[in-house]
């Protein structure tokens, strides 16, 4: 991870995100103290949605909150419970996307609320306008 204009796989950020905590972080926390902290992290990635995306307004002390720094920190202490639980996620992640591919082959193409334009759906390239 040298080069940050490289893609990263998810076995080198586990690696990385490893070496970090064993230097700078010290020690891992507990698996407890880390799933609680998941939580916390997806309570702020939710408070951004709910802010940029949704009904409510930002608060001045929201504006240090943002939207892909909110996501990698999500990621970030889900990979620490990788790490900690033994799970390899890059082969975890391809085990997932088989089992979800063989079973909804056909589920959301056959869908028909799918093949409708989706009124909730965010346009990316104007975040916080609903198409
Ligand atoms: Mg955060």
């Amino acid at each position: 991870m040298d080069n940050p204009q490289e893609p990263i796989t998810l076995a080198e950020l586990q690696q990385t995100v490893d070496q970090w905590i064993k230097t700078i972080g010290v020690r891992y926390f507990s698996e407890l103290t880390n799933i609680a902290v998941l939580m916390e992290e997806v309570g702020e990635l939710a408070r951004v949605f709910a802010r940029t995306y949704g009904d409510q307004s930002f608060k001045k002390s929201d504006h240090a909150y943002n939207l892909s720094d909110e996501m990698a920190d999500v990621l970030f202490v889900l990979v620490c419970l990788a790490n900690q639980t033994g799970v390899d996620l890059q082969a975890a992640m391809r085990a997932n996307l088989e089992k979800k591919t063989r079973r909804d082959i056909s589920r959301h193409r056959d869908n028909p609320k799918l093949h409708q334009p989706n009124k909730d759906q965010v346009d990316s390239s104007n975040p916080g306008e609903l198409q």
